[in-house]
């Protein structure tokens, strides 16, 4: 079982760009062959030379299964497990080109590449989730989520889930600034919800 830590600790302020997370590329996958039904590989990131994060990955008849460890700052390890769709499409000229389909619950886009946090999702699924320019209701409260999550020095991203109680934070700051951040998250999923008719997945 593979497993993806919050090895950079990342500081919050720090722009953060689709760079910062772990992506997967089907089109790569597609072109190395290891996307044949009952391949099972081992997919690793490595920066200098050094391993930030592995999945494993088995292939299936148009999907593959994902499964790794996911720790968010300060937290247990969590286990995950689930299935991306693969579609094909073909070139009227001959050819065919693979897409995944975003896991992300009721999105299903179809894309190269997947950025991978606690879950991976679409680039767009994503943005939902960080703080963007775009500011609308959704946005407001990600952002807002993420000062305290900066404050906590929890994982950036909504997404990541909770954190624990930094040393020597009181337990009753502790406490009120996990319910603003729920509070916060709560509204921007409600927000997304409302503009996109859809949950992005926990
Ligand atoms: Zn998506």
């Amino acid at each position: 079982m593979g497993g993806i830590g919050s090895g950079n600790r990342w500081r919050f302020g720090a722009k953060q760009t689709t760079r910062d997370y772990r992506a997967i590329d089907v089109r790569r996958w597609a072109r190395e062959g290891i996307l044949e039904p009952d391949k099972c590989f081992n997919w690793q990131w490595t920066v200098d030379g050094r391993q930030t994060g592995q999945i494993n990955v088995r292939a299936e008849q148009g999907r593959v299964i994902l499964s790794y460890r996911h720790q968010s700052q300060g937290q247990d390890w969590q286990s995950r497990e689930y299935p991306v769709p693969i579609v094909t499409t073909e070139y009227n000229l001959g050819g065919a080109r693979q897409w995944f389909l975003c896991p992300a619950r009721g999105c299903g886009r179809r894309v190269a590449l997947l950025y991978g946090g606690a879950i991976f999702a679409c680039r767009q699924c994503h943005d939902l989730a960080y703080p963007s320019q775009r500011e609308d209701a959704s946005d407001r409260a990600a952002r807002r989520a993420e000062r305290i999550r900066g404050k906590l020095g929890w994982e950036p991203g909504i997404l990541n889930g909770e954190g624990c109680r930094p040393q020597g934070m009181h337990h009753a700051t502790f406490q009120r600034l996990t319910l603003q951040h729920d509070a916060h998250v709560s509204r921007c999923l409600a927000a997304i919800r409302k503009r996109f008719g859809f949950d992005v997945r926990m």
